[in-house]
């Protein structure tokens, strides 16, 4: 893979850099032997990103670019973002209209492994990379494709893990898409300001937010939802994973994790934010996500299929009524 070749700043940098943006930048006693001092204490780091401009334009045959956000890690996050994508490919198959998904969670990627496509080889050309297709009309591009082996631990500080998002946006080869669904990691992170920074300008659509009902994840939720609203990030809604088990058998519901505080619906109320839907555990969903298949179009008739159908339905509302 080719460096990040615009960016004439060094990657390494202190681990208690204060910013290149900030009013210490090169002048702080972290900045003392970093690389960068020069460039920062000059002010030069300090301009606007070239790169902004450059992504905005590559990003232009993407009609809707939608942010997938956890508060917290292990809600499931990355398997509804890889079934709310094999849903919308499968809606605008007939349409022959495409659907992309990266994965920029780089320190657990999981779609290659959702979408059943780890171990693939990514293809650059003159024209960039080359996400790998998936199905006809669904492709992704992962970190985790770039990894030598999926037992590789990512251990890389703020500046590198920004760049190698900054090529993700900039480098890509995407054909025209309808949707790009962005898979990032838990939380609120360096990772998340970056990709808010370059995507905002280029038209982001908003963000999807991911809990499960207990108010131990609604609680890091709602610093999701403020960060969203700090930065700028419209939030499309709200999806409750992991909302009940509906015994097969016997099919009486039982709650797996109890929302104590009356679940995320009662949270979008309070906070004023729509609520998407509650998708129900079901086995065969991870058992899907395993063996790299799509849960709604193999179990199409299932309360979490519906659930999911129900889910999209009202993102391409949102979409339609605010636009590109
Ligand atoms: S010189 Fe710049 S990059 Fe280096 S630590 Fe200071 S602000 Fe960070």
């Amino acid at each position: 893979m080719s460096d990040d070749s615009n960016n004439t700043m060094s990657q390494e940098v202190p681990e208690h850099c204060p910013g290149t943006q900030s009013s210490q930048a090169g002048k702080s006693s972290a900045c003392q032997g970093c690389p960068n001092q020069n460039i920062c204490a000059s002010g030069q780091a300090n301009q606007p990103d070239p790169d902004i401009e450059v992504i905005k334009d590559h990003l232009k045959n993407i009609k809707y670019k939608i942010l997938v956000l956890s508060g917290k890690g292990g809600v499931g996050k990355s398997t509804v973002c890889g079934q709310i994508s094999y849903a919308l490919a499968a809606q605008y198959e007939s349409q022959n209209k495409q659907i992309g998904a990266l994965d920029i969670d780089i320190c657990g990627p999981s779609l290659p492994q959702v979408f059943g496509v780890q171990g693939e080889q990514v293809h650059q050309s003159g024209s960039g990379w080359s996400p790998i297709f998936v199905d006809e009309n669904l492709s992704l591009m992962s970190i985790g494709f770039l990894l030598p082996s999926l037992e590789d631990a990512v251990i890389w500080r703020g500046p590198k893990k920004n760049g190698m998002i900054k090529q993700f946006l900039r480098d890509v080869d995407w054909e025209e898409l309808e949707y790009l669904l962005v898979d990032t990691p838990p939380g609120t992170s360096d990772e998340h300001l970056s990709i808010v920074q370059y995507l905002k300008p280029a038209g982001l659509t908003g963000a999807i937010i991911v809990t499960t009902p207990q108010e131990v994840s609604l609680l890091d939720v709602r610093k999701e939802i403020t960060f969203c609203k700090k930065v700028g990030v419209p939030i499309i809604g709200v999806v409750e994973n992991m909302s009940g088990f509906a015994c097969p058998k016997c099919k009486i519901e039982s709650k797996i994790f109890p929302p104590s505080t009356g679940g995320a619906e009662k949270m979008c109320e309070e906070m004023n934010v729509t609520f998407l839907g509650k998708v129900p555990i079901d086995p065969l969903i991870g058992q899907c996500c395993d063996e790299g298949k799509s849960f709604v179009k193999e179990f199409p008739n299932s309360p979490a299929s519906l659930a999911y159908k129900n889910i999209i339905t009202k993102i391409e509302k949102y979409t339609e009524l605010n636009g590109e």
